[in-house]
């Protein structure tokens, strides 16, 4: 499963250099995530921290994953 982002992304760029399998990539405005490469490392600190991403725009595709 991956991990997506949503319209909420203000296309900061925060989040790409985060990905350690370089599934974040600009596309126009905003950032996206490749599904192929996404492994959902969320709950093992991935793109979403909340310092990461300003507009919490990344969503888990496991939600036990966003758990703090
Ligand atoms: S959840 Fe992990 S693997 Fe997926 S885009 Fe974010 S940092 Fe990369
Ligand atoms: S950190 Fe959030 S707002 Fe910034 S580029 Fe990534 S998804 Fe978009």
């Amino acid at each position: 499963m991956a991990s997506t982002i949503t319209e909420d992304c203000i296309g900061c760029g925060n989040c790409e250099p985060e990905c350690p399998n370089g599934a974040v990539s600009q596309a126009g405005d905003v950032y996206v995530i490749d599904p192929e490469l996404c492994d959902d490392c969320l709950a093992t600190g991935g793109c979403a921290g909340v310092e990461i991403c300003p507009t919490e725009a990344i969503v888990a595709a496991t939600p036990a994953a966003v758990a703090v």
